[in-house]
């Protein structure tokens, strides 16, 4: 495996592939890394010829009250897992790099950046646009693989992409959980005992609002039935929990699917996860 730190280094890699005219598969990430990554950079292997991880810990999409500082960071251990997983290239910026002295132009990630996860973190999706088009400009991926985890942010990148004319596919992997049902992420490293217990609340309330759903229930009661399961749990503070429209994340279309999310406080650490339900039952009234 091949380790770039600059963005000049990573297309000289990348060159010879690009003459070669293979594809480029590309996963960004935080690092941290853990099996939910790991699949994607599988998804990305199955999907393209040389594959390229990043990880960067992108300043630009922490609010100033957020976890930034204490984010966890394991360059060594990550570099092990991606070489073992057989990714070509792994691309490990300074933040100099991503954000030379005097950057200040953004990509603006529009109404979909605003509302839900948004709303409760302003300017995070301004921050994944901009970082995500830097890196996309830098790598030159055909593909590029998301988890649906972020499924949020898998849908903003793909309005990025479309608005803005990227010349890339994007894949959503589905989210990878421990046998109890938590959504694998690198923020689950800061629960203590007890509160990585009380986190698989979210889980269970997504299960709770999928069951209405399959009951026929609407999509606002199958809201009110995940917030009812989240706000029983002690300890636990919820952010939101919604029904909408898989795509738009506007309200769903009568009968068709719905994604349900969720995001809370586990003692201080945030966490979201989501569940999307294709509805067989034709009697939802939306
Ligand atoms: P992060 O390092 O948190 O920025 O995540 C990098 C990528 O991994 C994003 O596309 C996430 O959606 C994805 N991801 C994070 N957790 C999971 C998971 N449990 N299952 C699948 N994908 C995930």
């Amino acid at each position: 495996m091949k380790i770039a730190r600059r963005g000049a280094d990573l297309r000289e890699l990348l060159e010879g592939s690009r003459r070669a005219r293979k594809t480029i598969g590309f996963v960004p990430t935080m690092g941290a890394l853990h099996e939910g990554h790991l699949s994607l950079v599988r998804l990305a292997a199955r999907r393209a010829d040389v594959v390229v991880v990043s990880v960067f810990v992108n300043p630009l999409q922490f609010g100033p009250d957020e976890d930034l500082e204490r984010y966890p960071r394991d360059e060594e251990g990550d570099l092990a897992k991606l070489e073992a997983e057989g990714a070509q290239v792994t691309f490990f910026p300074a933040l100099q790099e991503m954000y030379p002295e005097g950057a200040d132009v953004m990509v603006h990630a529009g109404r979909l950046g605003t509302i839900l996860e948004g709303a409760h973190r302003p300017g995070h999706f301004d921050g994944v646009a901009t970082v995500v088009a830097k890196l996309f400009n830098l790598v030159g991926p055909d593909v590029a693989v998301f988890g649906q985890k972020d499924a949020q942010q898998a849908v903003v990148i793909r309005k990025m992409v479309r608005d803005l004319h990227f010349p890339v596919e994007i894949v959503v992997g589905p989210t990878r959980r421990d046998a109890d049902g938590l959504a694998l992420s690198s923020r689950n490293a800061y629960l203590s005992p007890e509160e990585r217990a009380r986190a698989t609340v979210l889980w269970r309330a997504l299960r709770a609002g999928a069951a209405r759903l399959e009951a026929g229930a609407s999509a606002a009661d199958a809201e009110r039935s995940v917030a009812q399961v989240m706000g029983e749990e002690p300890g636990v503070e919820t952010d939101y929990a919604a029904a909408v429209d898989p795509i738009s994340f506007g309200s769903p279309a009568a009968g068709g699917p719905v994604l349900l999310a969720a995001a809370a406080r586990v003692g201080g650490v945030r966490l979201i996860d989501n569940l999307v339900v294709e509805r067989t039952l034709d009697r939802g009234t939306g």
